[in-house]
């Protein structure tokens, strides 16, 4: 089975979405099998996005990932990555289908609720900067 990692972003935990949010990804067929609520530092969440680093709103997206409290999720499932990115939907909530996380809960292209992996790659580099294995059950 194929892993990904998740955060609830801190738009969703400001609202109290992290059950609803996570009822979407159980009723998609993913299994969380790693979860735990976290305030990035500055430095983790330059960490996390440094493929990001030259984009214009790298100083933007950077302040809000720790604005507030995250939870960091590891899902497991068939196609799990590909699976995660059709149930968050797309990136600017504008354009997320019907059903989707964002469509449902995002606010803004910026303040879209959740992150998924794109790529076995990143998702393998993304789990080990926030779980050690023994955390993955
Ligand atoms: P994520 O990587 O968070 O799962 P994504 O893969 O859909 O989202 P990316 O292009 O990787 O989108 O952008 C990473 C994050 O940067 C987005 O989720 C969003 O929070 C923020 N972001 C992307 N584009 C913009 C923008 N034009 N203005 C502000 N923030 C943005
Ligand atoms: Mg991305």
């Amino acid at each position: 089975l194929e892993r990904t990692f998740s955060i609830i972003k801190p738009d969703a935990t400001a609202r109290n979405l992290t059950g609803a949010i996570n009822a979407m990804i159980e009723a998609a067929g993913l299994r969380i099998v790693a979860q735990k609520r976290v305030k990035m530092t500055r430095e983790q969440a330059e960490t996390f996005y440094a493929v990001h680093k030259e984009r214009p709103f790298f100083g933007e997206l950077v302040d809000f990932m720790i604005s507030g409290p995250v939870v960091v999720q590891v899902l497991e499932g068939e196609g799990a990555i590909a699976k995660y990115r059709e149930v968050m939907g797309a990136t600017n909530p504008e354009n997320a289908a019907e059903g989707t996380i964002r469509k449902a809960h995002a606010q803004s292209v910026g303040e879209n609720s959740v992150h998924g992996s794109d790529a076995p790659e990143t998702a393998a580099v993304e789990i080990a900067q926030f779980f050690a294995g023994n955390e993955i059950v």
